[in-house]
């Protein structure tokens, strides 16, 4: 509309508007109206939309519908149903509006999901007209509400009617963009997560996929098959990960999963006890809904006695910064062979001094060096020992996560103060180490607000949870 319109609704609003004038009055809405009318053919969501903030328990349109009908009541003239398909502002989108959440149900017909969001991405043309409507008519030009955000609503609902699914603003399982210009419905399908504890029962098995250093995981050295890993690509043939996570991936139907560890113990370590808690992160899941105890046992079957799960549970995305992040303490068991002979006595008064001894640690030697090496300060809250002969001793460690345990043994050349060995005064060899529990310092892993319903029942879905705890990571 030109400036001339917007002057002469000015005038009628003078005209019409009596005493006030302070814009809040019927008449004012009526000569709004008036010239909102005045500037083409518009649909009802548009001739109401700038009025959203008035009389709650509406929809635009239905104040449109009204505004029409109140209009032509006051002037007396013959009532003119909207202009739908025609609107000059939006160019007919709301008659569309069963369409696009058709089309957005089909694009996710393969898949389960509950939640959902919906973007809208509006011609910018519309945008402009929006304004532009409102500015011709002598209105603020950000009067009521966008375009964008009653289109937004409109699929929005009709998405739910649709698909009998409900709104989530913060982690839907789906998220829809309706890009209207390009006449595209996009739908991107949000990670499905499943936490549990796992143990690894067999030594050499790293915890995520290890991939050779020396082909960077192609299996080929230049035409010939690396000499390295064999071909295979990987340094170590299977790890935690693969032989658990192509399972949960396979159950829920995705296209590809990530494994999260609450830290992780040595290649050559067992992971015994209650287990370390995990996070399987499936990509795309067609299946969200799936039996936990029995993904447990098809688990167990695949990985063959190397590695066990427990207390499989689906859990929200949020789990996968606990399990990374929280304050974890863990327990070990390690085996210890001493350069001369021990005796009972020695080892018992020299556990004693380890036993609840805060620890200065500087970076041992066989760290990645890429980590810049500094004094690290842990406590060994609890440690006891037992002598297998006068060479051998089995000594159990309770200490803060991040305690390297080898190093409290031998003392690595005294960069680790104090230790088992310069408290014996020999030599002291950590031959093979086991992590026997993974907790929560102050809290446990297993907190009910990062669990989703599962149908595990309530048979033991707890009872991993009643002492468990959580970790980053330990030794490596
Ligand atoms: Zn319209
Ligand atoms: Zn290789």
């Amino acid at each position: 509309m030109t400036d001339t319109d917007a002057d002469a609704v000015a005038a009628g609003d003078a005209d019409t508007s009596g005493e006030d004038g302070d814009g809040g009055d019927f008449d004012d809405v009526l000569a709004a109206a008036r010239a909102l009318l005045a500037s083409g053919p518009l649909c009802d969501h548009c001739l109401g939309r700038p009025f959203a903030e008035r009389s709650f328990g509406l929809g635009n349109h239905e104040r449109g519908h009204g505004l029409r009908v109140a209009v032509a009541l006051a002037d007396d003239t013959d009532f003119e149903p909207g202009a739908a398909g025609d609107c000059w502002v939006c160019e007919g989108v709301f008659e569309r509006v069963d369409e696009f959440a058709e089309r957005a149900a089909d694009a996710v017909a393969d898949y389960e999901y509950a939640t959902y969001q919906v973007g809208t991405r509006v011609p910018p043309l519309a945008e402009e007209n929006d304004r532009l409507l409102r500015e011709d008519a002598g209105m603020d030009p950000d009067a009521g509400e966008p375009l964008r955000k009653e289109l937004n609503r409109e699929v929005g609902k009709r998405v739910g009617q649709v698909t009998g699914t409900a709104v989530d603003f913060d982690r839907p399982h789906v998220q829809f963009l309706l890009d209207v210009d390009a006449d595209r419905v996009e739908a991107t399908v949000n990670s499905a997560h499943v936490y549990g504890r796992y143990r690894k029962l067999e030594r050499d098995i790293p915890q995520t996929e290890w991939p050779c250093s020396d082909c960077r995981g192609s299996g080929r050295q230049g035409r010939e098959a690396c000499d390295t890993c064999d071909g295979s690509g990987y340094l170590y043939p299977e790890s935690v990960q693969q032989l658990t996570a192509p399972v949960v991936e396979d159950v829920m139907e995705g296209v590809d999963s990530t494994f999260h560890g609450a830290g992780r113990e040595d290649v050559d370590a067992l992971m015994l006890g209650t287990g370390r808690p995990f996070v399987i992160e499936v990509d795309e899941p067609r299946r969200r809904e799936i039996d936990v105890r029995r993904l447990e046992s098809d688990v167990n079957a695949f990985a063959d006695g190397k590695v066990e799960v427990e207390g499989l549970r689906l859990c929200s995305h949020e789990m996968v910064a606990r399990v990374k992040e929280l304050d974890a303490t863990k327990r070990y068991r390690a085996a210890v062979e001493f350069g001369a002979d021990v005796t009972e006595d020695d080892l018992a008064e020299a556990v004693a001094e380890l036993d609840g001894a805060t620890v200065e640690q500087y970076t041992p030697n066989r760290v990645d060096h890429r980590r810049a090496s500094m004094t690290r300060t842990r406590v060994a809250h609890e440690v006891t020992g037992e002598l297998d002969d006068a060479r051998h001793a089995t000594v159990e460690v309770h200490g803060d996560g991040g305690l390297y345990i080898k190093e409290l043994i031998s003392g690595d050349e005294g960069r680790t103060e104090p230790s088992l060995a310069g408290l014996l005064g020999v030599d002291a060899t950590v031959t093979a180490l086991d992590v026997l529990s993974v907790e929560g310092e102050d809290e446990a892993f297993e907190q009910p607000e990062f669990f989703l319903e599962d149908g595990r029942g309530d048979g033991d879905s707890d009872h991993v949870a009643s002492d468990d705890g959580d970790g980053d990571g330990d030794e490596e």
